[in-house]
Formats: structure tokens, sequence, C-alpha cells
């Protein structure tokens, strides 16, 4: 068909056609720049970007993209879909209760999460049960007792003197015998990974088997985060995580590197010290805060529209036709502004990139005064224009609705006719499209 002539001139004009290693070699680079400001670690980075210019290259480039953005395009929704799609649920098991076992270093806010987890878990009904087993820290378990309180949920300990493990045992004891829904295992962490912590750990795992071990991760660890996960995935083995502190400048990043490399869901985000400050973790918001709101995710949104326009590519089969009318003209000069500058597209086209600066500048003026024209047409008379031709009435009152005169209705009329068929004799394989918008 014509459509696909046209189409194919305008790639080989533009030689790109498909992504290629240098159509996106600047693209690439900030795509890698992006994911490195936002801490996501350095290896992390290169399997994923390596993995995503695999799935690109040779791929054919959507119709009015370029293969940059497409590409750009593509790597957020591949970061998207690494990171899960979708917001996954807290395991809930049956019968009561589910129990959760948290895990993570000092200060990356296990006790804070435990608390806020039991204060959202509130909101779907389901009852908690806190267990406080960090027996080290000596305020540790007020600090548990003090969060329990404030939230009017109960919290089980047994003093500092206790076993750990026996301590998370009789909880998880406690809540089924009391018929709570989901009891909350909060344990200790040590500033760094050692492994008497790792063991202890793996001992209360193996005593309570949790449904769902959370690894707590402080979203300002950065580049560790990666190896933290790695670690605690290996020996403890986790089905989720949290990422706190969010509420900081960070962008993120240790969302990517824990889910690549445990390959489990980040369940919820912490976005302030207060127990209130707990959300749901959305796969597309960290995305875009990821590859940052500047201008990677700029060329994200202008790839995404230009997606769209490429739908226009079937609207093009029709101005080509006979039955092309005012509506589809409006529908076409939206799709165009959604683009940006109507010159940047003219230019796209063949036959069409030697109109001058001034030529479309005019042309887009005029688009704007067809369009509040068009707009007080009725549907009829966008449908027929031969309709507007014959009746200088109807003329006139479009001209008072869109406030110009009856004469600017009318040479709208005759320039749509003429248009209409330059088109058609454009598409009968007449090049080029002399002066469309050119003010004649
Ligand atoms: P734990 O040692 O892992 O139990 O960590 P804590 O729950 O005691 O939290 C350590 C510190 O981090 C406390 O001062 C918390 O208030 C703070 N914190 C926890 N979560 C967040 C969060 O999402 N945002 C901010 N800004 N601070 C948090
Ligand atoms: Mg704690």
């Amino acid at each position: 068909a014509l459509a696909e002539r046209l189409e194919s001139a305008w790639k080989t004009l533009r030689g790109q056609d498909k992504i290629s290693e240098s159509n996106v070699q600047e693209a690439l680079r900030e795509v890698r720049r992006a994911l490195l400001e936002a801490d996501v670690n350095l290896q992390v980075v290169k399997d994923f970007v390596a993995e995503v210019q695999t799935k690109a290259l040779g791929e054919e480039v959507v119709a009015g993209v370029r293969p940059d953005q497409q590409f750009i395009k593509l790597v957020y929704d591949e970061l998207v879909s690494v990171m899960g799609e979708t917001n996954i649920p807290l395991a809930e098991a049956s019968p009561a209760p589910t129990v959760i076992l948290m895990a993570g270093l000092q200060g990356t806010g296990k006790t804070t999460a435990t608390a806020k987890l039991a204060l959202h878990l509130r909101k779907e009904n389901r009852s908690t049960l806190l267990v406080a087993t960090d027996v080290y820290r000596p305020a540790a378990i007020d600090q548990l007792v003090t969060l329990g309180k404030q939230i009017e949920v109960p919290v089980f300990e047994l003093g500092k003197d206790a076993d750990p493990v026996e301590i998370a045992r009789q909880g998880v004891e406690r809540a089924r015998a009391e018929g709570i829904n989901t009891v909350i295992i909060d344990t200790a962490g040590r500033l760094q990974i050692d492994q008497n912590m790792m063991s202890e750990l793996a001992r209360i795992k193996e005593t309570i088997q949790p449904h769902e071990t959370l690894l707590v991760v402080d979203a300002m660890t950065g580049q560790e985060a990666a190896s933290l996960t790695r670690t605690f995935h290996d020996q403890i083995g986790i089905t989720g995580a949290i990422l706190t502190k969010m509420d900081g400048d960070t962008r993120g990043g240790a969302a990517l590197s824990v889910r690549r490399i445990s390959g489990q869901p980040i369940k919820f985000i912490g976005v302030g010290e207060k127990v209130d400050a707990l959300q749901p973790f959305y796969p597309d918001r960290m995305a875009s805060r990821i590859l940052g709101m500047g201008d990677v995710l700029t060329l994200v949104e202008k790839a995404q529209e230009a997606v769209d326009l490429a739908d226009a590519e079937k609207m093009q089969e029709k101005i080509l036709s006979a039955k092309f009318d005012f509506t589809d003209f409006l529908k076409q000069t939206r799709l165009l502004k959604n683009m940006g500058s109507l010159g940047g597209i003219m230019k796209l086209i063949p036959g069409m990139n030697k109109l001058s600066n001034e030529q479309l500048q005019q042309g887009e003026t005029q688009l704007k005064r067809a369009e509040s024209m068009i707009n007080s047409m009725t549907p009829e008379e966008r449908k027929d224009p031969d309709l507007l031709a014959g009746s200088p009435g109807r003329r006139r009152r479009i001209a008072r609705g869109a406030g110009y005169a009856e004469s600017d209705v009318a040479k709208l009329v005759a320039d749509f006719q003429k248009m209409r068929s330059l088109m058609q004799q454009l598409g009968q394989g007449q090049l080029p499209m002399p002066g469309m918008f050119g003010g004649g």
C-alpha cells in the first residue's frame, strides 16, 4: 500500500528502521547513568542493560518513533516488568495465623516496619500479634511495646534474658491459641552481617516456619543492597522485602537490586518514621523514580506519545482516500499537537521536508484557526464539507460561533476540498504535496 511505501521511504531516509547499537548509543549511556545515580548496584546495572539491549536489538522501530526513544521506552517497560508489574500483597495463611519473620541489619527500620505492617493489616481487618525477639539492645523490647500501645496491638515478649528462638516459638503459639490472624516476629540486627546473627535468624526461621520472611532494606543503602540481599537470601531465604526510608532523597535503585538478586518482590515501602508511613510497592512508580523525573522520563513520555501517533498510520490510509473529513482532520491535528511542533512532524514526511520554518509556523496558526471553526460545525457538516460549500447561512453560523468572518470559513472549506483532492492525487502516486499549509 502507499502508506507502507511512504513509511519505508521515510525510514530509509533516516536509516533507522531498526534498533541498532549505533542508533541507541546515547540512550544507552543515559539509561546507565540514570540507574547508577539511582544507586542501582553496578553489576545489576550492567546485566540489566545488556539484557534489554539484546532484547531490543533488531527490533522494528515504530513509525514516527526515534530508535533511541523507543529503546528508553523498552528499558522503562522492562524495569517495570523486572520489578513485577503489580503489587504483590502479603501472604495470608489458612488456617491462621500467618507468620511473618522480619529480617535485616540494625537500624534499617525492622521494628518500625513491624508496627507499620500491623497497622496496615488492621485496615484489612486482620488482627496481629507482635513478637519482640531483639534481646540484645536494652531498649529494643520497650520500643516495640511502645509502638504496640500506640497502635493498640498486643506485643508478646519474655524479657531480655530469654532465648530469641524460644520467644518466637511461644509467640506463634500464643497467636494460634488466641485466634490471631497474623503474627509478626521482630528480630535483632547487627550493624554488619555476622554469622551469629545469621544462624540465630536461621534457627528462628526453622522453628517457626514463617509464611513470609521479609528483608527490611534501608533504601539509602545504595550499592550495598545487592550483597546484603544475596547474603540474606542465600542463608535465610526471603519471600519479599520492605524498602524503608524512601522519604529520603534516594531514587530507590535498591529496589531493582533486591528484586534482581533475590527474585522476590518488594512488597512495601517505608516513607517516614510514623507508623502510618507505609505504602504498597508499585513497580511502575518505582521505575519512574529510578529513571528519574528528568530527561529520561521525558523521553519515555515522548516515545509513548509517538507510539500513540503510530495509530495515526491507520489515519494515513484514510487521508489518502476520499473518506477523509473534518472530524478526521481534527483528530489528526490533535495528534500532531501532542507530538510537539508541527514542523518537527512535517519534516518526517517525504516531500514535506522542504517547507521553510516560516511556512510551518504559518501552517500551525492556520491549524489553530481551522480547529476552532471545525469545533463550531455540526457532526453532519464535519462529515460533508460540500454542505458548507453550498450554504452561506451555515458558514455564517460557524463563523459567528468561532469568532471569525464568513469568508474565513469559506476559505477553510475551499482549502480543505483542495487539500483533499491533492491527497487523493497523492494517493494515486503523484508526489509531492505542494504547499498544503502554505497560506495560499
Ligand atoms: P531496626 O533496628 O531495624 O529495628 O530499625 P528501627 O525500626 O529501630 O528504625 C531505625 C530508625 O529508622 C528509627 O529512627 C526509625 O524512626 C527510622 N525509620 C524507620 N523507617 C523509616 C522510614 O521509612 N523513613 C524514615 N525517615 N525513617 C525511618
Ligand atoms: Mg529493632
